[in-house]
């Protein structure tokens, strides 16, 4: 092992979490600095089950700390997409030859998960609560907000992960340096979350092992099933315009909208319109940037330097492997880290940049061409 590290990460998220085992299983000290609560306390996104496709990358980088079978034993398998027609017509396209399936799995399950797994460890030390505010990357010098108390704190960084996601201040604090490259772009649609609850048998509504998909040219709804019954929906759709988040302004609104739209989902809904009206609207973003490192002193990872649009799936997914690849790296390290992120940034960028556009590229997929019947041919005849 190289000379031991005083290592920060900025976010617990699920990439700051997994990465936090991957540097202590290598004898470094890690502190892990987390704006929010401590998620398995206090009840955050109103409480709302939220779920994400966990794919073969993900599960690899899990794999290497242990904990990807009992991952798996709480993941549903989704063999396909299970496409709904407006008239509640179903079919279904299976994702590989060879039974190949995602896993739908609980996004605040695994990050706990994560943290139960890391917190014990005598390396690894959380502090909830605490803001990243200002970071000078020369003087390695952080200030954060402690929200027990209020107070400004000063703290000084040997090494840092900025894993603190789409909007890091990290990566903020780069994007002030000579010649930083950086863009953000945002789709005209946002997403809302609503929720389809167990049948009456405690069973699941819909067809378990599928990711089901209502497209309708222009805007969707995807659902991903959970292990309690339920199904958490996510309805794509355009801010502005005749049919709109901006178009709906009733439960009645609400109500002929879905009836004409999504008629076989809405029986399956009973709180619809309090799910609709309560919910906030999320915007989807894609973040590039470059370089990824300052010096030897902070590193990018996860969507703190890609976020992506969720139309693939991977958003996460990549953030794991960003894991993976820096791990695999410090198998041959020399000790330099400033060349090792230099090595490990040109490495992941063009396969960060790749699943951007992808993502962007199968939004047009997912809403529109998966219903269009050239597309279904063309499938049939790939035998898919
Ligand atoms: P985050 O999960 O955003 O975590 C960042 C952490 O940093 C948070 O805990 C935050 O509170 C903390 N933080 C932020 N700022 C600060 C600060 N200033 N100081 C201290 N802490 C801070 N990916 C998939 O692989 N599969 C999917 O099916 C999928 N579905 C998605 C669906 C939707 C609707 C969306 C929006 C995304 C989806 N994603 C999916 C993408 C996935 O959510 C992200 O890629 C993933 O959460 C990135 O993890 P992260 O740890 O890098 O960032």
């Amino acid at each position: 092992m190289t000379e031991r590290k005083n290592i920060t990460i900025m976010g617990a998220g699920l990439v700051g979490s997994l990465l936090s085992l991957y540097l202590a299983k290598r004898g470094h000290k890690v502190d892990i600095y987390e704006r929010r609560p401590d998620m398995r306390k206090i009840l955050l996104d109103g409480g709302r089950s939220i779920n994400l496709a966990l794919s073969d990358r993900g599960f690899k980088a899990l794999r290497g700390i242990g904990i990807e079978e009992a991952v798996r034993k709480v993941a549903i398998p989704m063999h396909g997409r299970m496409m709904h027609d407006e008239q509640g017509n179903l079919t279904f396209q299976p994702y590989g030859k060879e039974g190949q399936s995602i896993y739908s799995v609980s996004r605040a399950g695994l990050n706990a998960a994560l943290m139960d797994l890391s917190e014990p460890n005598p390396d690894i030390t959380y502090h909830f609560n605490r803001q990243l505010l200002d970071l000078d990357l020369r003087q390695s010098k952080a200030t954060l907000r402690n929200h027990e108390t209020g107070e400004l704190e000063e703290l000084h960084t040997e090494m840092l992960f900025g894993a603190d996601g789409a909007f890091s201040m990290v990566r903020n604090a780069m994007q002030k340096t000579e010649r930083y490259n950086y863009s953000q772009s945002y789709l005209e649609y946002g997403y809302k979350e609503l929720t389809i609850p167990p049948a009456e048998d405690g069973g699941w509504a819909l067809e378990k092992n599928a990711l089901h998909i209502w497209p309708r040219g222009n805007y969707m709804m995807i659902a991903l099933p959970n292990i309690d019954g339920s199904f958490t929906c996510t309805l794509f759709f355009p801010y502005e315009g005749e049919l709109s988040f901006e178009s709906i302004k009733t439960d009645d609104d609400l109500l002929n909208f879905f009836l004409q739209t999504f008629p076989d989902a809405i029986p399956l809904m009973p709180d619809l319109a309090e799910d609709y009206f309560s919910n906030p609207i999320g915007s989807l973003v894609t973040v590039k940037c470059f370089p990824w490192s300052f010096e030897d002193k902070a590193l990018l990872i996860g969507d703190a330097c890609h976020a992506v649009v969720p139309f693939y799936g991977q958003g996460m997914n990549a953030g794991f492997e960003d894991i993976t690849v820096l791990d695999q790296m410090l198998d041959t390290f020399d000790g330099d880290w400033e060349s090792l992120f230099k090595k490990f940034e040109r490495r992941r960028k063009p396969d960060a940049d790749a699943i951007a556009d992808l993502a962007v590229m199968n939004f047009i997929e997912m809403r529109d061409k998966v219903a269009d019947p050239r597309f279904l041919l063309r499938k049939k005849i790939e035998g898919r």
